[in-house]
């Protein structure tokens, strides 16, 4: 156990955690660690050994193997070496191999008997482990909520979350993750005692948006990072994108740990432009998934005689609106307006569609 990682946890602010998507190669492993731990602003070392791939056929890690080698370092490497496990089995392994902590990657997080077969074995081995707990793919947050609760359940008092941005649908025009800032925000609302990180390489996806991504886990005050980097990203079995090289990852934890900057406000005018486009096409399929259910029921009304305007109806959506928790962020009469815009045109929409289908039939 590493007194130093525990302690880095709970006090130091921020926490830098950097290291390669997969061990691949002692080679590959070594030659990336001695590089990293180089930068001085690096205080903990990640690596992936068992690697959760979304297909069969995919390199999937070296398990067993690249633990002698994370055993290895540890005479050459003063810094601390985080691994992602999956299951009980794995952790066992970790554990006769001396990792110093873990984290719970987005998959694990959300399966509620693989937690509670992780945490009850860590509990037994050590509570003071330190445990990372990402997000899990969906942004629901009592997903997240419900993962912290199992491993406060068996008392694992070391703990972080990780950020690493939700799926998103329809899928981001840019990241390879939605980052939903606001659900992360009220997570760590509802934990603020517990740490937590932002993970710039999961949400970014490609290489050019992960500085962007660092500047930003300062602006949000986020307590740390973990970043994936290796020798030589190009060639990388995992997350090939993604990673940045060690000079690259220098180079951007220089940025984060100068003073404000415009690089910052560039970084944040262009993050809330993105999610803007997402939101914008988010919102035409909204519309345009209502405007189906608009135009299948123009016939069903026809079929049982019903007008197509129905005032109860127009009154209770509009009270729903109204009610929604989300109108209180906008303006009474931007609603209105927006409610009757979409109003009219969906009667337009039903009286067409009965027109053509009582043309067909009277054709028929
Ligand atoms: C990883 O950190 O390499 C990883 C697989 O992360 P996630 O669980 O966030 O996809
Ligand atoms: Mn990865």
């Amino acid at each position: 156990m590493n007194r130093d990682l525990i302690n880095h946890i709970k006090y130091t602010r921020p926490l830098i955690i950097a290291g390669p998507c997969s061990v691949e190669s002692k080679e590959q492993f070594f030659s990336t660690v001695e590089e990293i731990q180089k930068i001085p602003q690096v205080n903990v070392i990640r690596a992936g050994i068992w690697k959760p791939r979304t297909k069969p056929g995919c390199f999937e890690g070296l398990g067993v193997e690249a633990l002698h080698w994370v055993k290895e370092i540890k005479t050459k490497c003063c810094l601390p070496i985080i691994i992602e496990v999956a299951n009980e089995e794995q952790l066992a392994a970790a554990l006769e191999h001396e990792v110093d902590g873990f984290w719970i990657g987005t998959r694990t997080s959300v399966n509620p008997f693989a937690l509670d077969s992780i945490f009850s074995a860590i509990a037994q081995h050590n509570r003071q482990i330190p445990v990372f707990i990402k997000n899990p793919l969906a942004p629901d947050l009592n997903l997240w909520i419900g993962a912290v609760l199992r491993a406060k359940k068996f008392g694992l008092e070391n703990l972080a979350m990780i950020h690493r941005g939700f799926a998103s649908y329809p899928v981001h025009s840019s990241l390879r993750s939605e980052p939903y800032w606001r659900l992360a925000l009220e997570m760590r609302k509802e934990y603020p005692e517990i740490p937590m990180l932002l993970d710039p390489s999961h949400i970014a996806g490609k290489r050019e948006y992960v500085l962007s991504l660092i500047l930003l886990a300062k602006y949000y005050q986020f307590d740390g990072i973990i970043v994936e980097s290796h020798i030589n990203p190009e060639f990388a079995l995992t997350d090939k994108e993604q990673q940045l090289n060690p000079v690259e990852l220098g180079r951007a934890l220089a940025k984060y740990f100068q003073g404000e900057n415009r690089d910052q406000d560039i970084s944040l005018l262009k993050s809330h432009r993105s999610s803007i486009d997402i939101l914008d096409k988010r919102l035409l399929q909204v519309l345009a998934e209502r405007f189906w259910h608009v135009d299948n029921i123009a016939i069903i009304k026809h079929r049982l005689g019903k007008t197509i305007c129905q005032e109860n109806r127009y009154a209770q959506i509009s009270k729903n609106w109204q009610n929604s928790d989300e109108v209180s962020e906008l303006k009474e009469e931007f609603l209105q307006s927006l409610l009757e815009l979409i109003h009219s045109e969906s009667l337009g929409r039903q009286k067409d569609k009965i027109a053509r289908y009582l043309f067909n039939k009277r054709a028929k």
